[in-house]
């Protein structure tokens, strides 16, 4: 209800001429069903941009696979190519000691012989750091190049290694390789020992002597250290001899046996550490920094989607509150377009009217709401109310149902502006008066009839005074008819000597007949008219309704009434006023000493109106009858109704006064009452 009473204050409120509306309907539909579409269209490319990256980070670790995978085999074969050319050398090698063992022992002239071949093979093969030819004792028969610091060596360290192979190749009786040994210098050694046999008997032995670091420095290639290092070792990891030309662990490595020499030796071959494809790591930094991108604008419009929802609840709900305050309006609203099209009407309106909304909308005058017989003068309100002329404080109309009843409206209409602040046309909010102007009507008749009862209870009041002041010039006109009758009785009557007596018997009976017909205007039931009356007048009829009254009570009524302009006013109903508190002056004095009965009336012009006091020396009015004065029906009399008060100020407002009562504070007897009224001098 609260949401009605609002609605009707903010469209009612003179100082709000314009009202907004962003949309009549919003398709809520729409933004209803929007929402899970919505959702799937903001997941579809997350998912798909997802599955993209996914791809290209897959393709390039397979790529990255692909080339571990490659450069391993690269690395297998590289080293299987080495370790053939090492063999390959290596049995070079032994064959040549084993022809030149043949030969020292076979040809004339053994050291002449061992030395140039020795030399050409010293020559041709760098690998070689010496070649000792021994006797059967181990002692040195011959040695290439004789002054190289392994020949002192070998004999003095190399007996436990190299005696153990001189031992083997002995037993054997073919070529044996020593295991490899370490000496002084750090640097490691093998040797071929190749027994001599001279006539089927041993005779002695050839060693050559290879330097490890040496065997690696000649036989395997730049091109080898350029992409990988070579590494001979064992199973516990002594180094034996490397050749690299970069330091630190490699990325791939293979490992192969050795052997011959054997005993254990390895060959590891490591790859460089690789710094990758830099084109490849350009791509990959490139896929991760688009798909960032990618991510980041997703996220935007995430937050632009989120937004957007938010603002469709807010509309939502907005569009909800405003169906449910227009369903609980009892106000009729109206929207039309600047032409007068109807471009709305809320349930009330159509309840009001009888019609449905799809018979108004859409409608140009005449409406089919407007009373065939009135048409023009409907249309010319419309045309007021379409140039923006329409009173702010609305104005009444006369309306027809669709049944054909017809129905007062009070209409109060609104500039509709847009959501840009655009003037669309004209919101107008409809209430169905018809049961408020029954109930004034009726309360309008219901206080005519009390007026007109009230008067005649007065009148019954003073009946009986009324009667006695009858009498006097009904007792008059008696006398001066039987004074007449008499006179004509005479013989010597003059008709001059009646003429006064009849004169007198027509002013008692004028006056007779003026008290009837104040009685009798009194008393007849009219309607309300104003019109330009003198406010002396009004007093001395009161006076004259009141004299006798005030006579039998002991009263003195005095009045002080100055030269005043007419008023506008139902001179019938001011003198009901004045009469009313004159009589109750006169009941409150009557217990007031004989003296002190006195009733005083007196008109004052004011700025703009004229004030009536009536003042009495009565009983006064106590704190708790003055709250209830004015109350209908209230009365401390015993015969009194109670309604004269309520009446009295009725009427002073009918004439836009005001009526009250003060304390008489200058009342000789200390208590009385002034009982004033005022009465504009213009009309409204
Ligand atoms: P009623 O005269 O029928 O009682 P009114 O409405 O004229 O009805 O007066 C209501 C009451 O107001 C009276 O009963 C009386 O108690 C009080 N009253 C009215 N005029 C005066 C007055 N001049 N002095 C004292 N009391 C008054």
């Amino acid at each position: 209800m609260w949401l009605s009473e609002l609605w009707i204050a903010t469209m009612a409120s003179p100082k709000k001429t314009c009202c907004t509306i962003h949309s009549m309907k919003p398709p809520l539909n729409t933004l209803t069903s929007g929402n899970g579409h919505l959702r799937w269209l903001l997941a579809l490319p997350k998912l798909g941009i997802v599955l993209l990256l996914g791809a290209l980070l897959t393709l390039l670790w397979l790529l990255h696979l692909n080339e571990i995978e490659e450069e391993r085999s690269a690395l297998i074969k590289d080293v299987l190519w080495l370790e053939q050319n090492l063999y390959f050398h290596l049995n070079g090698n032994e064959e040549q000691l084993q022809q030149l063992a043949v030969d020292v022992a076979m040809l004339p002239e053994p050291r002449r012989i061992f030395r140039l071949r020795v030399s050409h093979l010293l020559k041709n093969n760098p690998e070689i750091s010496q070649i000792l030819w021994l006797d059967k004792n181990h002692s040195v028969i011959d040695a290439l190049p004789g002054s190289a610091p392994p020949d002192r060596e070998i004999e003095a360290f190399g007996p436990p290694v190299t005696s153990k192979a001189f031992d083997m190749a002995r037993r054997l009786g073919k070529l044996v390789y020593s295991e490899p040994f370490f000496l002084e210098n750090n640097h490691a050694f093998i040797e071929v020992a190749v027994p001599v046999y001279q006539d089927k008997e041993f005779s002695g032995m050839l060693v050559a002597v290879y330097p490890l670091e040496t065997l690696l420095g000649n036989l395997v290639p730049w091109w080898f250290t350029e992409k990988y290092k070579v590494v001979i070792t064992d199973d516990n990891d002594i180094l034996y001899a490397t050749k690299t030309h970069i330091e630190g662990r490699g990325n791939q490595t293979y490992e192969i046996l050795f052997d011959p020499p054997g005993y254990g030796l390895k060959l590891r071959v490591s790859t460089y550490q690789n710094n990758g494809n830099p084109l490849q790591q350009l791509l990959t930094v490139a896929i991760i920094a688009l798909g960032a991108g990618v991510f980041w604008s997703l996220w935007i419009v995430r937050d632009l989607m989120k937004k957007r929802l938010q603002a469709e609840e807010a509309l939502r709900s907005e569009h909800a509150f405003r169906t449910a305050m227009e369903d609980s309006l009892t106000v009729g609203m109206r929207a039309r377009d600047l032409k007068g099209k109807v471009i709305y009407v809320n349930p009330a309106f159509c309840k009001m009217t009888g019609f449905a909304s799809e018979e108004l909308v859409g409608r140009v005058p005449p409406m089919p709401y407007w009373i065939p017989e009135q048409i023009d003068e409907t249309f010319a309100i419309h045309q007021s109310v379409m140039a923006g002329k329409a009173p702010l404080d609305g104005f009444e109309i006369t309306f027809m149902r669709k049944n054909g009843e017809r129905f007062h409206a009070l209409v109060y209409e609104a500039k509709l502006i847009d959501g840009n602040g655009q003037h669309t046309g004209w919101m107008a909010s409809v209430l169905d008066v018809t049961e408020r102007k029954h109930a004034e009507e009726l309360a309008r008749l219901q206080q005519e009839q009390l007026q007109f009862t009230s008067r005649l209870v007065t009148m019954g009041e003073m009946a009986s005074t009324l009667a006695h002041e009858l009498n006097q010039p009904l007792a008059a006109i008696a006398s001066y008819n039987s004074g007449c009758l008499n006179l004509l009785q005479r013989s010597d009557c003059e008709i001059e000597e009646i003429r006064p007596a009849l004169e007198k018997i027509g002013v008692q009976a004028q006056r007779a007949g003026r008290i009837i017909r104040r009685v009798h205007d009194f008393v007849r039931k009219s309607e309300p008219k104003r019109a330009p009356c003198q406010l002396a007048e009004v007093v001395e009829d009161c006076l004259g309704f009141s004299e006798a009254d005030a006579r039998k009570r002991h009263i003195r009524i005095e009045c002080e009434i100055p030269e005043v302009p007419p008023i506008p006013a139902d001179r019938l109903m001011l003198e009901q006023v004045l009469l009313n508190l004159i009589r109750n002056g006169m009941d409150a004095m009557a217990s007031t000493p004989e003296g002190h009965r006195k009733l005083h009336i007196s008109v004052g012009l004011e700025a703009a109106e004229l004030k009536i006091s009536v003042t009495d020396n009565g009983c006064g009015i106590g704190p708790a009858i003055r709250e209830k004065l004015f109350t209908a029906f209230f009365t401390t009399k015993p015969e009194g109704m109670g309604v004269g008060l309520s009446i009295c100020r009725s009427i002073v407002e009918f004439h836009r006064g005001r009526l009250w009562a003060e304390d008489n504070h200058q009342s000789p007897t200390g208590s009385g009452t002034i009982f004033s009224f005022t009465l504009p001098l213009e009309a409204a």
